[in-house]
């Protein structure tokens, strides 16, 4: 089966929910217009329950079949928040909130779940219940996480759960997806050096800190070079180091560095916490220097189970025609919480010819809207077959 007729009809109206949200971005859990657009959206569809403030502004709404001898639950889940960029498209419809844009599509993927909730609504042309999850602060805020943490699955039963996310420069409209792990932990560290600072002049009065953080850069290479298992992936990246001294006279008595971790499985993630601590505080005190780390744990790996990633790629293949397996990603997703919680499967969906995903040029491609759709209705419809 491929696209859905019914959404090739939505097509226009889809695109104006799109825009609408794309005009509008709001950021982590700072949601009022949007959360409220998306509530007012799902009771006009006639919705069974439509609860906002899930998650802190999180909405989830249910919808029932026209039979439910199977008793099953499927919770489809998008993300609606922005990101703090500076809007570069010059689209008519751009960013009325300066500084704020949609530049990861999620005004694309809430728009898409809007559809699918419009059609599952009007037809219900399955046997079970679908519960749609619209989730704020995507971007760092863990609104996964939040969602979980508030009992959702719980409180609506739900036992699987599938998320989706648009791809730039994959087809526009194809999918792609791989069982285990997809996405990755994403763990952020700050290492505190202090030595003794003092004059440019007399290096050996002083201990230096900037050689001393440097020691530490170079050690940390080490930890995916020489103790992850060469077969396996994991990054870790230095990506700010800072002192007190802007002159060039100045051994500075402080460095502060900054960095992220990331990695796919529970075993490198404490390992690479493990040697970064150690190479941290080792190498400060080799040369009489401290180090003091703030190792801080983001959002977990986001693992696709497998007979769920089976079934999505099936909904896909009859979608699409075929379903591409998917690269891995060692950016992170906070749909990583509710994989933790529930089996289920994450997709990538083609964006086409794009900017990448947090370029303040990119844009979600209007021309997804009947795949994406399509592959949640598909989705529902496929795991709960009418009666
Ligand atoms: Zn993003
Ligand atoms: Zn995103």
């Amino acid at each position: 089966m491929p696209i859905k007729n019914r959404f090739a009809d939505l097509h226009e109206e889809i695109t104006g929910w799109r825009r609408h949200l794309h005009e509008n971005p709001e950021l982590l859990f700072d949601t009022p217009k949007t959360s409220a657009f998306i509530t007012e959206k799902l009771k006009e569809f006639g919705c069974d329950e439509v609860v906002g403030g899930i998650g802190r502004t999180g909405v989830v709404a249910v919808i029932k079949g026209k039979t439910d001898t199977s008793g099953k639950v499927i919770g489809l889940r998008a993300d609606f928040d922005a990101l703090p960029i500076l809007e570069a498209t010059g689209l008519d419809y751009a960013s009325k909130n300066e500084g704020v844009m949609h530049a990861c599509g999620h005004d694309g993927h809430t728009a898409m779940l809007l559809g699918a909730a419009k059609y599952l609504a009007e037809t219900r042309n399955f046997d079970g219940t679908a519960v749609m999850i619209f989730q704020p602060a995507e971007e760092g805020g863990g609104g996964g996480k939040e969602m979980v943490d508030d009992g959702m699955m719980e409180r609506w039963n739900i036992q699987e759960v599938y998320g989706m996310h648009n791809w730039p420069q994959a087809e526009v409209g194809s999918f792609a997806i791989r069982p285990g792990p997809f996405f990755a932990a994403t763990d952020q560290f700050e290492i505190a050096v202090e030595g003794k600072g003092g004059h440019g002049a007399m290096p050996h009065t002083v201990i230096d800190t900037t050689v001393v953080a440097s020691h530490i850069v170079l050690a940390l290479q080490t930890i995916v070079s020489r103790n992850v298992n060469p077969v396996e992936n994991a990054v870790v990246s230095v990506t700010s180091f800072e002192t007190e001294s802007k002159a060039f006279n100045v051994i500075p008595q402080h460095v502060l560095l900054k960095g992220t971790v990331r990695t796919l499985t529970t075993e490198n993630r404490d390992l690479a916490e493990e040697r970064l601590k150690k190479l941290a505080t080792a190498t400060a005190e080799a040369y009489g220097a401290t180090a003091t780390v703030n190792y801080i744990r983001g959002y977990p790996a986001m693992v696709n189970s497998d007979v769920e990633t089976t079934y999505a790629a099936e909904a896909a293949a009859s979608v699409a025609g075929k379903c591409e397996d998917a690269p891995l990603v060692m950016g992170g997703e906070d749909f990583a919480y509710m994989l933790e919680s529930r089996p289920g499967a994450y997709i990538l969906v083609g964006n086409g010819d794009t900017a990448m995903v947090h370029h303040p040029e990119y844009n979600f491609n209007d021309e997804a809207i009947p795949a994406g759709c399509s592959w949640w209705a598909e989705v529902v419809e496929s795991r709960m077959p009418a009666k």
